[in-house]
């Protein structure tokens, strides 16, 4: 399966992503984890990347994209992948669809978490995320307990991207450069949508069910 998520930040992307990998047995594929972790090893590529990042601004298309494909090579992508956080623009669509037309390949769906703007700044706020695997948790709508994150230990961190200021900005960029993407997959006939405001483990049974119905 090949699967974009899609949706603002604090969706729940990255929470859904996981267990979505899990039960598919999939890759996970988020391009922020992806940056986030070539920051902590100060790499060129997470120099370059920590000057938009910090600013609730998007990295240039061109590092992004060439990023991905290189990430879509490696051999665990071969029976499918889920892309969390990718694409972000028009252009990163649109340059998926050409690598995978030059494969013979195609997405299976491109899945909206849907969840309006009013219940965003709670979640990101109150987001605390495991800097070693990347797993979302929240101060109130899921603990990590002890502070620790139940996948691997480490001990969970808050985001420095998290603050309000930057959440607005980053909430302004979707709006701008990202939801043109709805229409995209829409035209396409490859846009699934669910809803994104019950718990954490209902959005997650919503979304089976539609991966169900379009395996
Ligand atoms: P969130 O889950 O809160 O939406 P991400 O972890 O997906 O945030 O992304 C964090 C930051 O990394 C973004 O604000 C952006 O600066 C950068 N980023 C991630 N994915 C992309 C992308 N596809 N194109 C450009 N920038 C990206
Ligand atoms: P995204 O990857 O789309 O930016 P995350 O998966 O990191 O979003 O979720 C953002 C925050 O909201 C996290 O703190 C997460 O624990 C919390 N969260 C995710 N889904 C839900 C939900 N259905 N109800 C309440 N909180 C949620
Ligand atoms: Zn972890």
């Amino acid at each position: 399966m090949k699967i974009i998520l899609l949706g603002p930040p604090g969706a729940g992307k990255g929470t859904q992503a996981k267990s979505i990998s899990n039960r598919y047995s999939i890759p996970h594929i988020s391009t922020g984890d992806i940056f986030r972790k070539n920051i902590s090893e100060n790499t060129p590529l997470g120099i370059e990347a920590k000057k938009y990042i910090d600013n609730g601004q998007l990295v240039p298309d061109e590092v992004t994209i060439n990023m991905v494909k290189d990430r879509l090579q490696q051999d665990d992508c071969k029976n499918g992948y889920l892309l969390d956080g990718f694409p972000r623009t028009v252009s990163q669509a649109e340059s998926l669809q050409g690598f995978l037309k030059d494969r013979d390949e195609s997405l299976d769906t491109a899945l909206l978490i849907e969840v309006p703007r009013d219940f965003i700044l709670e979640r990101m706020t109150g987001r605390r995320v495991c800097p070693s695997c990347g797993a979302s948790y929240h101060v109130k709508f899921n603990p990590a307990v002890e502070g620790k994150c139940e996948l691997c230990g480490s001990e969970v961190v808050q985001r420095k991207d998290d603050t309000e200021e930057t959440v607005q900005e980053r909430l302004d960029v979707y709006e701008r450069q990202t939801q043109p993407l709805i229409d995209f997959y829409k035209e396409k006939n490859l846009l699934s949508v669910v809803e994104g405001t019950k718990a954490i483990n209902e959005v997650f049974e919503s979304i089976c069910d539609i991966l169900g119905s379009v395996k």
